[in-house]
């Protein structure tokens, strides 16, 4: 008689292994301990670290926080730039169930204060040059209990609050820590947006969407780092997880370079010659200033092999100088702090490869190609999936284990359309080759005569002007047309240019109808707090066709 079959699911054989963050550190301390973690403080004192100290400190740290009465789920503020003692305390608070919310300190004080109330922070974190910030912000700050202060005993007390030194708190810490041992789902990491359009909103990481954040990172479609490499983080832990680099760089066993603040294109030169770096990751901004420092004293690179350039549209020029002059890969990705952050990569495909120079060259400028576990679709306004090759831009939606499904505290939102997936706000194409290019956030398209116009395709060619070191493009009411172009650049230092070698330069690389209305030169491009254009602060500067 043949045996009846069951339908019911079946439990698979296979160890369960909760993908929790704290095997990644462990995994580094145990089989690359000696593997160094290099920090240059805001001294420019230069402290070596490895993998087997960080995870005896982050255990300490873990330790001090229990004792201290920080619970599960409870949340700890950092406000530090990257260094050894910033990425201990990221594992120290994880480790044990916490949550570590970074935050910027670049951002006004209001905003700070807005959010580490939001979080409701317990404790924070912060470098000793952060501490008149917090003597401000927190009077108003009530569920702050205790602040940590990196590599300096403070005064008792920080704006009201309890304050202790990092190294003195790690030295009262005694009783051991277990790691892990929670579900995987469990919150780790807490990042705001920038909130360029209201309130910055909370993204919610897990140690199961950071560890697979990090594995998906590791492929040779995204960073692609080993054991060999010496990374220099740029990208700053406050910004959109620092792209997870202090989980990949611990997972492989690679040295890790933290620069703190000093970012600036001498201090960055001397870093990636000091450590032999072969891979670093940072927006676009700091490597225009790191080229222009090295053309200006004839410098040259000998280690560096590959940078991940993301954060804002990445120029022809940056990608150029990189490749042809220094020998370096330049690796353009898109992402952002929903997805943990990273999306995309313009690493060539075979169908790429295999084209001419000329046609590669043009791939590269684009965004990129998704990898395994990050799932993509183009839409029209109405929601309705556009095909792919087509030349409409739509709006960029994307789905996957690394992507934010609900924001914090307002989690009566939905923010996900009928089939799963989160609108990214930035509007593109995705072309024949699987590329994604994006031409705009949604907040800053150019609507002339009924069409779009690409601000950062403009961007991005003027930036590639010899004379240009950053450009930005918005839009200003016209009577006709509704919008029209304005470029905004700022050149380099010591060189004059006209209004006219800029129209001429994007003559015949733009469509005739994007030509700006106007040029203007400014000295002082706004940045953002994370090192991106402000375009808010252009739009309140130019709010019309400056006269002539
Ligand atoms: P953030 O969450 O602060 O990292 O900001 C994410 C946003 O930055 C994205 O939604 C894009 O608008 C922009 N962005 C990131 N990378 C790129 C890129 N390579 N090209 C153009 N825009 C980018």
């Amino acid at each position: 008689m043949a045996m009846p079959h069951t339908f019911s699911a079946m439990t698979s054989l296979m160890q369960p292994w909760p993908l929790t963050l704290d095997k990644i550190l462990t995994h580094a301390a145990r089989w690359h301990g000696t593997r160094e973690l290099v920090s240059r403080g805001a001294d420019g004192v230069v402290r070596r670290s490895n993998y087997a100290a960080t995870f005896a400190r982050a255990q300490q740290f873990s330790a001090a926080l229990r004792a201290g009465g920080v619970q599960f789920g409870d949340r700890v503020g950092t406000i530090a730039m990257n260094s050894a003692a910033h990425v201990e305390v990221w594992y120290g608070v994880c480790n044990v169930g916490a949550v570590c919310h970074t935050l910027n300190p670049r951002l006004i004080d209001e905003q700070m204060r807005y959010l580490i109330n939001h979080a409701a922070d317990r404790w924070l974190v912060a470098d000793p040059m952060f501490v008149p910030l917090l003597e401000r912000v927190l009077p108003r700050c009530p569920t702050v209990e205790r602040v940590v202060v990196l590599g300096e005993t403070p005064a008792a007390t920080i704006g009201g609050v309890a304050a202790i030194g990092y190294e003195a708190l790690l030295g009262q810490a005694t009783a051991a820590v277990v790691w892990g041992d929670f579900d995987e789902n469990s919150a780790a990491g807490l990042c705001y947006t920038s909130g360029t359009t209201g309130n910055p909103k909370g993204v919610l990481y897990s140690h199961r969407s950071q560890v697979l954040h990090t594995l998906l990172s590791l492929s040779a479609e995204l960073m692609g780092i080993g054991a060999c490499d010496s990374v220099l983080m740029v990208v700053p832990m406050f910004h959109a997880n620092a792209w997870g680099i202090p989980f990949s760089a611990a997972a492989v066993g690679a040295k890790l370079v933290l620069p703190g603040p000093r970012l600036d294109g001498a201090s960055v030169y001397e870093l990636l010659e000091t450590e032999q770096v072969t891979f670093s990751g940072a927006v676009p901004t700091v490597w225009q200033l790191l080229l222009e420092y090295m053309t200006r004293n004839r410098l040259r690179l000998s280690t560096l092999k590959r940078v991940l350039i993301g954060g804002s549209a990445c120029s022809e020029g940056l990608i150029r100088t990189f490749g042809d002059e220094h020998g370096v890969a330049v690796v353009h990705g898109w992402g952002m702090t929903e997805m943990s952050p990273l999306g995309t990569t313009a690493i060539e495909n075979k169908a790429v490869a295999e084209l001419p120079r000329a046609a590669r060259n043009a791939q590269q400028l684009k965004q990129g190609r998704v990898p395994f576990g990050v799932d993509m679709k183009i839409t029209d306004e109405d929601g309705a999936t556009l095909p792919q090759g087509g030349t409409v831009p739509g709006r960029i939606k994307v789905k996957g284990p690394c992507v934010v499904g609900r924001y914090f505290r307002a989690e009566d939102e939905e923010i996900l359309d009928a089939d799963g997936y989160f609108d990214t706000g930035d509007i593109g194409v995705i072309d024949n080759y699987s590329y994604l290019h994006i031409t705009d956030r949604s907040k800053d398209v150019i609507k002339s005569g009924g069409e779009w116009i690409s601000s950062v395709d403009i961007e991005t060619i003027a930036a590639s002007h010899p004379k240009a070191l950053l450009a930005a493009v918005i839009a200003i009411p016209h009577a006709k047309w509704n919008e029209r172009p304005l470029l905004i650049v700022q050149l380099k230092p010591d060189v004059a240019a006209t209004a006219e070698e800029f129209l001429e330069f994007l003559n015949g690389r733009i469509a005739g109808w994007w030509m700006p209305d106007g040029v203007v030169f400014i000295a002082d491009m706004p940045l953002g707090p994370t090192g991106k254009l402000d375009k808010k602060l252009l739009r309140v500067r130019f709010p019309a066709l400056p006269a002539a």
